[in-house]
């Protein structure tokens, strides 16, 4: 069990700067992430896009957004728990909190601050009956590892980089390999798509535009699906692993389970302490909601900075809070390995 000053959950702009703001307090924090690399949805759904109101920065990329932030939050050293969905979070008797992850990590935590934004991404998954069972094994929404799928029959569902990527990685060493996606055209780089295209014609790639119909099984042993093209014509794709790449969507998973008081799918907070109905349990960011509440990385950076302060005197009551500078003040210099002119 890890035992910390606070948990943070969520490694999006607001998690992130939320370090910034309990480290310039001196307040230590672990820092949870189901996706494997912090940022949130800057990172994962816009990482070229140009955000042009942030303060200060008239015109910044999302993921330089992010790699500011992390350059940020450097001095503080919290450790990172990347590719860890946070799964439970209880409030024990002596009021402390213990925080588990899906990979079994377990946390002890004085304060939590719940920054997970709209959710933790899941794959979007392959809408057929019966796939379930198949899942993990047979149908797959991540390559765990290249070398099983090798001498396979593949089918490949998706039009982006990561069904692409996988096509061309994988279409000279499987036993046969089919890409489906419902249209002609497709998401991912051009090159790719020229390569794939190329695969296609040496022989390596069949390509069916359509969408899969109905899975092929015999006696409970996956043989391949069905796919429907737009003119209605029904293909038998013959394949003994499924590679489904639809993208991620993001989903309030377990939060919704902690016991929090939720409004439409957001955690009530009040805008004092953007504490939630569990005393010790704040809220930042697209996660939360109160009166005139705006989805704005503006919002959530004020919001992390009020929350410091109230999480120092949740875990500190005797502790006298005063505003500092950073400009002028010696501890926070030194916290931020600084020192000032
Ligand atoms: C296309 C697009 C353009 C945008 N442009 C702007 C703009 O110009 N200006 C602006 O201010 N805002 C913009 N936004 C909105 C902005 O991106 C969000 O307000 C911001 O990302 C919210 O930050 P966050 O940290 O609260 O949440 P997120 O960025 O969503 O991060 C939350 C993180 O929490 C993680 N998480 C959730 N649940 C769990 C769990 N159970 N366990 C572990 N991890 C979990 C998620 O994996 C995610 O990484 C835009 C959004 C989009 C989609």
């Amino acid at each position: 069990m890890i035992s910390t000053e606070v948990v943070i959950i969520g490694a999006g702009p607001a998690g992130l700067f939320q370090v910034f703001e309990l480290g310039l307090l001196g307040i230590k924090a672990h820092l949870l992430d189901s996706l494997a690399q912090p940022g949130g949805q800057c990172t994962e759904l816009y990482p070229d896009k140009p955000i042009y109101d942030i303060p200060a920065l008239p015109v910044c990329g999302a993921q330089e957004l992010v790699d500011r932030l992390l350059q940020q939050i450097k001095p503080f050293g919290a450790t990172m728990h990347l590719g860890e969905e946070t799964v439970g979070l209880v409030r024990r008797e002596d009021g402390r909190f213990t925080i588990t992850t899906a990979a079994g990590t377990e946390f002890d935590a004085g304060a939590v601050v719940i920054a997970g934004g709209v959710g933790s991404f899941q794959p979007r998954h392959l809408a057929l009956p019966g796939v379930e069972v198949f899942e993990g094994r047979h149908v797959h929404y991540k390559v765990a590892s290249a070398a099983a799928l090798h001498g396979k029959r593949l089918a490949i569902f998706g039009g982006g980089d990561s069904a692409l990527d996988w096509t061309m990685d994988l279409a000279t060493k499987a036993a046969g390999l089919t890409l489906v996606h419902r249209r002609a055209e497709f998401r991912a780089a051009p090159a790719s798509v020229a390569k794939m295209r190329e695969l296609e014609a040496a022989g390596y790639v069949r390509f069916i535009e359509g969408v899969a119909q109905e899975l092929l099984t015999e006696q409970g042993v996956l043989r391949g699906v069905l796919i429907k093209s737009p003119d209605g014509m029904v293909h038998t794709v013959h394949a003994e692993q499924l590679l489904v790449f639809f993208g991620l969507a993001p989903k309030l998973g377990p939060i919704a389970e902690w016991g929090l008081e939720l409004d439409k799918r957001a955690i009530r907070v009040d805008t004092e302490k953007f504490q939630s109905n569990i005393p010790g349990v704040f809220a930042i960011g697209d996660i939360n909601t109160y009166p005139g509440k705006k989805k704005l990385i503006l919002s959530a950076f004020h919001e992390a900075a009020l929350v410091s302060f109230a999480v120092q005197h949740h875990l500190y009551p005797a502790k006298k809070q005063f505003l500092q500078y950073t400009t002028t003040s010696p501890i926070m210099q030194k916290r931020l390995g600084v020192t000032g002119a």
